[in-house]
């Protein structure tokens, strides 16, 4: 019968799924991957459905880019330094410690 799947707020927690796992907060049928930007049906697969989008290749390479991201803020700031060099940013003149008002030089 559909509708039997649901999300389970459990799945949240868990280590495969926690990178990139997201509720939809209007479905209870769905789950959303972050990582790819992509909605998943669970009504008739409901935890299958995640882990066969989960061994996905370009989920794969999505989680990685996303956890990649996550953990280079530092690396981030430090090509936004370089993008202030080219525009002669004003924030060149602060100190690293003051390294989060540069985020307000982007764009
Ligand atoms: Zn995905």
């Amino acid at each position: 019968m559909p509708g039997k799947c649901k999300f389970q707020v459990a799945w949240l927690s868990k280590d495969i799924y926690k990178d990139w796992l997201v509720k939809d907060p209007q479905d209870i049928q769905l789950a959303r991957c972050k990582a790819c930007c992509k909605a998943i049906k669970l009504q008739t697969m409901g935890e299958a459905a995640l882990t066969s989008h989960a061994a996905g290749c370009g989920h794969k390479a999505a989680v990685r880019k996303l956890v990649e991201a996550t953990n280079a803020n530092e690396d981030a700031h430090a090509s936004h330094w370089v993008t202030a060099v080219k525009r002669n940013c004003a924030c060149m003149g602060a100190q690293s410690t003051q390294s989060a008002q540069c985020t307000l030089h982007l764009g």
